[in-house]
């Protein structure tokens, strides 16, 4: 057993924090100590979540052409991806998805918008009004992605019944321009500010295999901790045809879940959450995210790819001995 994961675990199982230069240590152990990291990770996991583990659902709600030009996404009108397009759906659509989602187990849904924020007054009702009507119909929580936000919007949103916004940060702020030149690291700080301001919970992550380095993979997981996130999505990097990182290598399966296991160890009570392209970066190993320390994960499909099949995902929970978190909590 290594000595030193050892003494940085015992700080995260206090809750206290770890700091950068260990953090960086743990993202760069070897072969011969990453089933220590594991473990750790894994004890720092059953320390705040036990056995259970939550699951959620996502609906696309408006596609394809954004002015953005994010370099991994199918969805920049930039990039000649293929990707279906379609304008912002009515309410009803998004209500028949909540109820399917909640009848296949999610404890939540987040509405999806692509584009750089909600540009006029009529989507921003439409969207407020499937809120609405997925509070009075179904159990699931709403939740929701609408790219960068006013002080308004977001209040607006929480008003409707939004519980909790998702706005990931994607990368570091030194690595953010190379993925994005169309708006910058601190618009997105500063929309998940709003949110916070508006009482929204929040949801912010990363995308990894982007061409990041491990020193922004650890300043990501910082700002996380320092905004005070609740919720931690890892997406994996799906190359898509047609954007600029169509060419990009996955990641090694081991070291996906390392990056999960260090985000435990700097985040050591919140919810860290599995996102896009476990399928192909973890593959075979995709069960083992929970051991890493995950202790959430999506399931369905993503936004525009595709996902396993829901009931293989509550297969494997049951047969790793976890339990889907009672919903709606
Ligand atoms: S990630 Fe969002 S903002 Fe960036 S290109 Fe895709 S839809 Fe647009």
């Amino acid at each position: 057993m290594n000595n030193k994961i050892k003494h940085i675990a015992d700080q995260s199982l206090r809750n206290e924090p770890i700091s950068r230069t260990d953090a960086l240590y743990l993202m760069q152990v070897g072969r011969d100590e990453i089933y220590d990291l594991f473990f750790w990770a894994n004890q720092i996991r059953l320390r705040y979540f036990s056995h259970s583990v939550k699951a959620c659902s996502i609906v696309s709600a408006r596609q394809g052409r954004c002015t953005e030009d994010c370099s991994f996404c199918s969805q920049s009108a930039r990039y000649h991806t293929g990707v279906e397009e379609f304008p912002l759906v009515d309410a009803k659509t998004i209500l028949d998805v909540a109820t399917c989602a909640e009848q296949a187990g999610s404890s939540s849904l987040g509405i999806v918008t692509s584009g750089y924020g909600i540009s006029n007054p009529g989507d921003l009702r439409k969207i407020c009004d499937a809120v609405e009507e997925i509070a009075r119909h179904t159990h699931i929580h709403p939740h929701g992605s609408f790219g960068i936000l006013t002080h308004e919007t977001a209040q607006s949103l929480a008003k409707s019944g939004l519980k909790r916004l998702n706005h990931n940060l994607e990368t570091s702020e030194r690595f953010f321009p190379k993925v994005c030149s169309t708006h910058t690291f601190h618009d997105r700080i500063n929309t998940i500010r709003c949110a916070k301001e508006a009482g929204l919970e929040i949801c912010s992550g990363a995308i990894f295999g982007i061409g990041e380095e491990a020193e922004d993979r650890i300043d990501l997981a910082f700002t996380l901790k320092d905004l005070d996130v609740d919720v931690v999505p890892l997406n994996f990097l799906h190359p898509i045809s047609g954007t600029p990182l169509k060419d990009s290598l996955p990641l090694k399966p081991m070291e996906a879940l390392k990056i999960i296991s260090v985000f435990r160890f700097v985040l050591p009570d919140k919810e860290i959450k599995i996102a896009g392209g476990r399928e192909r970066n973890l593959r075979d190993l995709q069960s083992w995210m929970f051991y890493a320390g995950a202790n959430s994960t999506m399931i369905g499909n993503y936004l525009t790819t595709t996902g396993r099949k829901v009931e293989d995902d509550f297969q494997m929970i049951r047969d790793l001995g976890l339990e889907l978190a009672g919903n709606y909590d």
